[in-house]
């Protein structure tokens, strides 16, 4: 357990929070079979109401300008999710980050986003979230049998259909300034270059591509330890991708050319890049990360109310600060990885193993080093061809 008033007198300080995610609707209309929220160890969202009252939208937008007055921020991102967070209506929506700007007042520039699964993205939701400049990330899987092999109705049917009129809509004029990109789950069984050629189809300047949330306790639906089939997926489209840069923007590889390279990354997927994300619950609760969902029941819990607590409250949560720590929170094997200050011990989450808690590399090591080293390997000889120079 961490003693975060040891590390405090030691001279640590936390990184204040600059990304507010708002669960402002707490049910979902699809019923994924890899869903995060309701399918895995973590079932708090049963006791959650459905959907966030407007008066604990003015305490967060209060609480959002205590911790940047705080902190001297100048800006914050509000992230509106879910569930599905369009299920609480777009005019809810606009009417929230309405609220927050309101009260927030103009000393502090509010960034708004929207990760929806757009279904019920129309062409009214779309002309709300343009007057307020709100950014709409999509959820899709790729091709329409890819997508539709998870991400279904509660009653079978596939999404892909109500999406794709969804994204086209979305990336024409002139709704598409709000287009952010596209969040893939990794499916073993879709083939990669099949996934990547239809997300490209909808033009997106952005894919996320996330492996599915797993720990040593639930490890991921195909784990073999004398394998490394995600890497392997991954750098299928890596290769592709690499060769044809432009196309779109692939934020994981890019964050790790990045931390390659002696950068910083922008996530805390790679790197030692501290966590600047707080939950905030439809009932006003504050949470860490969606992903710890898949640890246990509860696992995501500071035991802190927007209503009762600030966010610097939160900052002292071990959790929270073991998120913040990078380099200090990894365990031996990491800190002594060739690849440890790229890969950073991968999501927190993903570390998980009953006995040892989060001190341990990550589930999907073997395949995050495969991946670190094939991109590596492809930098290292384009930089060879380039200066002439040897590097090692
Ligand atoms: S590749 Fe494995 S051992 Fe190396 S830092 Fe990542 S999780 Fe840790």
């Amino acid at each position: 357990m961490i003693d975060v008033d040891e590390l405090l007198r030691r001279g640590w300080r936390a990184h204040p929070f600059r990304q507010f995610l708002l669960k402002v609707h707490s049910r979902c209309n699809l019923a994924c079979d890899y869903c995060y929220v309701y399918t895995l160890a973590d079932q708090s969202w049963r006791s959650q109401p459905m959907i966030m009252d407007p008066a604990l939208i003015t305490v967060a937008a209060h609480r959002i300008a205590q911790h940047a007055d705080d902190h001297d921020l100048t800006s914050v991102r509000v992230i509106l999710h879910g569930g599905e967070p369009l299920l609480a209506g777009h005019g809810y929506l606009a009417n929230i980050v309405d609220t927050i700007r309101k009260e927030v007042g103009g000393g502090l520039r509010v960034d708004a986003a929207i990760q929806t699964n757009a279904v019920l993205l129309d062409a009214a939701a779309l002309r709300s979230f343009s007057a307020l400049d709100v950014r709409v990330g999509v959820s899709l899987d790729g091709s329409p049998r890819g997508n539709n092999r998870n991400r279904r109705f509660a009653d079978g049917r596939g999404s892909y259909d109500a999406v794709a009129r969804a994204l086209r809509l979305l990336g024409s004029e002139p709704f598409r300034h709000l287009y952010s990109g596209l969040l893939c789950t990794v499916d073993l069984a879709n083939s990669p270059i099949e996934t990547y050629e239809a997300l490209i189809e909808f033009e997106p300047p952005a894919i996320d591509f996330l492996v599915p949330h797993a720990t040593w306790d639930s490890p991921p639906p195909t784990r073999d330890p004398d394998a490394t089939p995600y890497a392997d997926w991954l750098i299928t489209i890596f290769d592709h991708w690499y060769g044809s840069r432009g196309e779109t923007v692939i934020r994981l590889f890019e964050e790790i050319i990045n931390v390659l390279l002696g950068r910083s990354s922008a996530t805390e997927v790679i790197g030692l890049t501290p966590s600047s994300l707080v939950v905030i619950e439809t009932d006003g609760t504050i949470e860490q990360t969606d992903s710890l969902k898949v640890v246990q029941q509860g696992a995501a819990a500071t035991g802190l109310n927007i209503v009762d607590h600030s966010f610097d409250a939160a900052l002292r949560h071990p959790g929270i600060v073991a998120r913040q720590l990078g380099w200090d929170a990894l365990s031996d094997t990491c800190q002594a990885c060739r690849f440890g200050r790229v890969c950073g011990g991968g999501l927190y989450a993903h570390r998980y193993r009953t006995g040892s808690g989060f001190r341990n590399p990550s589930v999907y090591c073997d395949d995050l080093y495969r991946l670190i080293e094939h991109i590596r390997a492809r930098l290292v000889a384009d930089l060879r061809r380039s200066t002439g120079r040897p590097i090692t």
